[in-house]
């Protein structure tokens, strides 16, 4: 039974141009299945015309206004786009994109901030259901490419950027604050205990 069912899945060398390789890595022996993948096939064709990687699309990372004058330009570095996927891979959680990239007209100035790297698709804010904005900035500071990395208490996301910086700026959000991070103000927003709890077994 095995056998035949080897040949019969077996895949034909000549007609595997379309999605060859988001089939072969959905294989049986896969071992991230995606239920979406199997449940709406006649959706792939304009999946994949709008992914950008294995698990994100354009769409994901488009929160520009509708009507704007930046509608034809929708701008996402792919650099950041895959630190996210890593940071998935990593923590083995779907990633939410809650928002990505806009322009100055599309939105309101925020408190505290020089310059929004929204504007320029090199940020994104994320959020991980199950897991904390605390957790989720600590996971992301092991990436040495997030050169911008924020808490937003007030709506429940990180915020992270891979803007072209030698130093990393940090900071959190909170009761419609933007405080910087330093060495002296760290421990106020971000708990050591957790941060052990994150470097040792996760599950103890
Ligand atoms: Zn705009
Ligand atoms: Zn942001």
């Amino acid at each position: 039974m095995s056998s035949e069912n080897k040949k019969n899945t077996a895949k034909p060398p000549h007609r595997t141009d379309r999605n060859s390789s988001q089939k072969s890595r959905s294989g049986p022996n896969s071992h991230h299945r995606s239920p979406h993948r199997k449940r709406s096939r006649q959706r792939n064709s304009r999946w994949n015309r709008h992914r950008i990687s294995e698990h994100f699309t354009k769409r994901d990372f488009d929160s520009r206004e509708k009507g704007c004058a930046c509608s034809s330009s929708l701008r996402i570095s792919l650099g950041l786009v895959g630190v996210i996927e890593a940071i998935r891979a990593k923590i083995n959680k779907r990633v939410e994109i809650v928002t990505g990239f806009y322009c100055s007209d599309c939105r309101p100035r925020q408190y505290g901030i020089k310059r929004d790297y929204h504007h320029t698709g090199v940020a994104a804010d994320i959020r991980v259901t199950d897991m904390s904005v605390v957790d989720l900035f600590l996971e992301a500071e092991t990436y040495p490419e997030i050169k911008g990395l924020g808490i937003n208490f007030d709506d429940n996301h990180v915020h992270i950027d891979t803007r072209k910086e030698d130093e990393r700026q940090s900071w959190v959000e909170i009761n419609n604050e933007w405080i910087l991070l330093t060495d002296e103000n760290r421990s106020q927003y971000i708990s050591t205990v957790d941060q052990q709890h994150v470097n040792s077994a996760p599950d103890s």
